[in-house]
């Protein structure tokens, strides 16, 4: 969706442009390509560009101020008409690693940090089986913790990274948005293995667990899992 930019300029004295009207994001031509900071996907109103043609003409302005301060509007204009959004996924990546840390990881640092302590909650319960005898998965499977079903979803061994390591929280940060061409992830992020499928319970919180996934007429929201058939 393109957007609207009205600035007004005041390069020299005497020279004053009002509302000068920009746009971003209605034209993208190819064989000027650059990055947006170098005016990419921007246009300006003729009358305008005349009008600092004609102030250069004059001698009262350099053509190298003009540039410059064309390219200090896109400036002012990046972060208004929303520029970053349409940043490449590897250009990102890179400035992040660049800058040490970026708005998209600052954006995910507190569902990262999150995701560990559930999953190291997780795997305090799983080394723990007679204190948590049973567990449930994302689709709502019931099972005993010895089950099959539950073995093979499950990690051997957990060595999680650190919720301040830079490098896995750019992983899980950038990976949710690196998806350019059809499924094509982003190159070279570190994997992250510490998802652990399985949530242990108690069995009282089972029975609670499976309260709260039974509707009002009995209906149950959950599977039994046949094979263990379990019974809290
Ligand atoms: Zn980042
Ligand atoms: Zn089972």
């Amino acid at each position: 969706m393109p957007s609207s930019h009205k600035i007004t300029m005041r390069p020299a004295p005497g020279v004053e442009l009002l509302e000068v009207d920009f746009t971003f994001g209605s034209s993208f031509p190819q064989p000027r390509g650059r990055t947006f900071r170098e005016g990419y996907g921007f246009d300006i109103e003729l009358p305008a560009v005349l009008d600092l043609l004609t102030a250069v003409d004059d001698g009262v302005l350099d053509a190298r101020y003009v540039k410059n301060l064309l390219l200090r509007a896109v400036d002012h204009m990046y972060e208004p008409a929303g520029c970053f959004r349409h940043e490449d996924d590897e250009d990102k990546l890179a400035w992040c690693r660049r800058d040490g840390t970026c708005r998209i990881c600052d954006r995910h640092k507190d569902a990262f940090a999150a995701s560990l302590t559930l999953a190291a909650e997780r795997w305090r319960r799983w080394t723990l089986p007679e204190q948590y005898p049973y567990a449930t998965g994302n689709t709502k499977g019931l099972h005993e913790v010895g089950c099959s079903v539950v073995y093979r979803a499950m990690p051997e061994t957990f060595s999680p990274p650190s919720a301040e390591d830079a490098e896995a929280l750019r992983s899980y940060a950038h990976r949710k948005m690196g998806y350019r061409f059809y499924d094509r992830p982003l190159a070279d992020l570190v994997p992250l293995n510490y998802h652990v499928q399985f949530h242990a319970m108690t069995a009282e919180e089972t029975r609670a667990w499976m309260n709260d996934n039974t509707g009002p007429k009995g209906g149950r929201h959950y599977r039994r899992c046949e094979r263990c058939a379990p019974a809290p």
